[in-house]
C-alpha cells in the first residue's frame, strides 16, 4: 500500500464512549482496538492511520478517560482503550481501568485483533507486558506499534525494532511516527489484513 492506495478508514466516526461492558455496541462489525500507556502517541496514531486531525483526542489530562470509543464507517469497527500508566492513579480508577479493558479483550467475539501503541524509546513496559498477557489468554494477535520513532536514528529505530520483534514473536511490530509518517501505510494494511480476514 502507498499513497495513493484509498485509506479505508478515512470516513471513520465516532459512534458511543462506553463507561463500562453493558455499553459496548452490539458484536456486528469486525473491530480493531487500539491500545497504549498514557501518552504513548495512541491518539496521535490513530489520527494519522484514519488521515483525520481530531478523531481521537490526544491526550490533556494523561489518564484521565475511562471509557472505551468507538468508532465506526461501514462494516469496520475501531475500539479506542483508555490509557493507564501514571505512577499516582487510585487504586479504585485502577480496578476500574482493569475490569473495562480486561473485559473487553475477553469478550468481544468480533475483534480480530489489537494495535498496541508504544513509545519506541520505552518499549514493552509493565502495562503493555500485562495487556499482551491478557489478549494472550484469549489468543489474540497485536501489531505493535513502535511510535515516535522520528525521536531515534535510524540504526536505533531498527535494533529496537528487532529486540521487539524477538520478545513478542509470533505477534509482529513495526515503526511508526505519526509526525514524520514514517509506517502509516504499514499499519493500514495490516489492519485491512485483519479486518478483511474472514
Ligand atoms: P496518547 O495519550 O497515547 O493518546 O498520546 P498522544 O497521541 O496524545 O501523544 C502524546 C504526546 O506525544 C503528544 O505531545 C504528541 O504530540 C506526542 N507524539 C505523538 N506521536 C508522536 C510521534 O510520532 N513523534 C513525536 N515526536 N511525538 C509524538
Amino acid at each position: 500500500m502507498n499513497n495513493s492506495t484509498p485509506n479505508p478508514f478515512r470516513e471513520m466516526q465516532f459512534t458511543v464512549s462506553a463507561p463500562n461492558l453493558s455499553a459496548f455496541p452490539a458484536e456486528d462489525r469486525v473491530e480493531t482496538a487500539f491500545a497504549g500507556r498514557s501518552n504513548a502517541g495512541k491518539s496521535s496514531a490513530l489520527n494519522a492511520i484514519c488521515q483525520r486531525r481530531k478523531l481521537a483526542r490526544t491526550s490533556k489530562t494523561p489518564g484521565r478517560t475511562q471509557a472505551i470509543n468507538f468508532f465506526e464507517h461501514g462494516d469496520i469497527r475501531f475500539a479506542d482503550l483508555p490509557g493507564y500508566g501514571f505512577a499516582r492513579v487510585p487504586p479504585a480508577m485502577k480496578a476500574a481501568w482493569q475490569a473495562l479493558v480486561e473485559g473487553y479483550l475477553a469478550q468481544r467475539a468480533n475483534l480480530r485483533g489489537v494495535v498496541l501503541v508504544m513509545d519506541v524509546r520505552r518499549p514493552l513496559t509493565d502495562f503493555d507486558r500485562q495487556l499482551l498477557d491478557w489478549g494472550g489468554a484469549g489468543d489474540l494477535a497485536f501489531h505493535l506499534l513502535l511510535t515516535k520513532a522520528d525521536k531515534l536514528s535510524r540504526n536505533r529505530q531498527m535494533s529496537a525494532l528487532l529486540s521487539v520483534q524477538r520478545a513478542v514473536h509470533p505477534h509482529t511490530a513495526q515503526l511508526f511516527s505519526a509526525t514524520q509518517h514514517i509506517g502509516i501505510a504499514e499499519a493500514r494494511s495490516h489492519i485491512s489484513a485483519w479486518l478483511a480476514a474472514a
